[in-house]
């Protein structure tokens, strides 16, 4: 059993101890069943929310009134319990979304659920639990959540009466809370996002993608070969993100339209912070690789945004590239940039440190510091110090000038 659901069960004990049905339920079932780690574990109980208040002080309500549940915190990762104080266990069951995440489990190892959920997690199936044009119009979120599971789940495949029925029912997801949609998003790119994107299309959801993809939007099989060239299937989601998004524009470079349209439509998800403002960076600056750029402008991306962008974007560039002449362009200009890394590399043997800086020209701590050091990286990263006291040297000209 995973540490997760281990933890979980201690809960399911607290909480029969003190009298009251409770039960692992959920994708935590649903893992365990399929041998897999969870990220968080939900509980079902039947205690109310006062009870369960009493009995774990640490814990919280989250959420409005009629879909709050009990946060514990805990170990490894946070237990959510809902409460189905006055209903049933079968109803609780009843309204999740699809046949394999309506299983729950007793502490005594007891599966409660029913032979089609079973039966489903054996053959790796996802369908609606129940008619899938209720369930949508209960709730559009789950069409999406459909394509995610597709997409996070290894193996499974979504039954047809399952697509098909998204597609006539056609579900206006604006009506969900973007950050609803947004986790989804999230959750259907970072598993597989090739079987994420053709679930979306088998499900008739494909402008989900639509304005992250931008005006030029063309047909599938771009952003699909792409998205396979990008990885061997372990792309950071940022890398993924800013792909879907590129693809289908033009080489622009610099490209601040793309990253404001991509900017706005990951803030609009509630995705983190530093993930927007990351991936729309990305897409601003996608047409690098190819351009014509200066060893000067090279280095000074280098500088400030690290190896690692301009990993993702050679990675980008390779990725979405197909012409032979842009795939040339792309290799000199990976060159050029290996031998900056190189320097990169050996700067702390070869650039004096903001100490010796100080130290050497009597400075005091202070913004002249920070322009001569980046001057002198600048210059390694150019020329190629070979000892710390050259670039000294160096520095001692540039004090002229400066
Ligand atoms: P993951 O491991 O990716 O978190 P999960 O199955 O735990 O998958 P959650 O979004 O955490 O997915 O939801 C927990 C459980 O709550 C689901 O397994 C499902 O039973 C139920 N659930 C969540 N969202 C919905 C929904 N929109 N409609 C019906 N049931 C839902
Ligand atoms: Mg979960």
């Amino acid at each position: 059993m995973n540490r997760i659901a281990a933890r979980s069960m201690e809960l399911l004990r607290i909480l029969e101890r003190a009298g009251f049905e409770s039960v692992l339920v959920g994708g935590a079932v649903r893992d365990l069943l399929l041998g897999r780690a969870s990220e968080d574990a939900d509980i079902a109980t039947e205690a109310s929310f006062s009870d369960l208040a009493a009995l774990f002080p640490c814990g919280k309500i989250v959420g409005p009134p009629g879909k709050a549940v009990f946060l514990v915190p805990g170990e490894g990762g946070r237990r959510e319990i809902s409460s189905f104080d006055g209903g049933s266990l079968e109803a609780d069951l009843a309204r999740r979304d699809f046949t394999v995440n309506a299983l729950a489990l007793r502490s005594t190892g007891e599966l409660v659920g029913t032979r089609r959920s079973r039966r489903d997690i054996g053959l790796r199936i996802l369908r609606f639990n129940g008619r899938s044009a209720d369930r949508l119009v209960e709730d559009p979120l789950r069409a999406l959540r459909l394509a995610r599971f597709a997409s996070t789940l290894p193996g499974f495949s979504v039954h047809r009466s399952a697509s098909s029925g998204v597609r006539s029912a056609a579900p206006s997801l604006e009506r969900c809370a973007p950050e609803r949609v947004g986790r989804e998003m999230r959750l259907g790119l970072a598993g597989d996002p090739c079987v994420f994107v053709r679930s979306l299309a088998a499900c008739g959801l494909l402008h989900m993608l639509r304005s992250l993809r931008g005006a030029n939007r063309g047909g599938l099989l771009r952003p699909l070969l792409s998205l396979r060239r990008l990885d061997g299937g372990d792309a950071p989601l940022l890398r993924r993100t800013a792909l879907l998004a590129s693809c289908d524009r033009d080489g622009a470079y610099p490209d601040p339209d793309g990253e404001a349209d991509v900017l706005r439509v990951l803030n609009e998800w509630r995705w983190p912070g530093a993930l927007c403002s990351e991936t729309a960076l990305l897409v601003r600056l996608r047409g690098a690789p190819a351009a014509r750029l200066t060893l000067q402008e090279m280095a000074s991306l280098l500088l400030e945004r690290g190896c690692a962008f301009w990993d993702s974007l050679f990675a980008l560039g390779d990725a979405v590239s197909s012409d032979p002449a842009v795939g040339r362009r792309i290799t000199a200009n990976r060159e050029r940039f290996a031998m900056l890394a190189v320097r990169l590399e050996n700067e702390k043997e070869c650039v004096p440190s903001g100490d010796e800086l100080m130290e050497r020209f009597s400075l005091s701590s202070g913004p002249e510091v920070g322009i001569l050091m980046y001057e002198l990286r600048m210059e390694h990263l150019l020329r190629g110090f070979s000892t710390k006291e050259e670039a000294l040297e160096h520095g001692a000209e540039l004090r002229k000038r400066l």
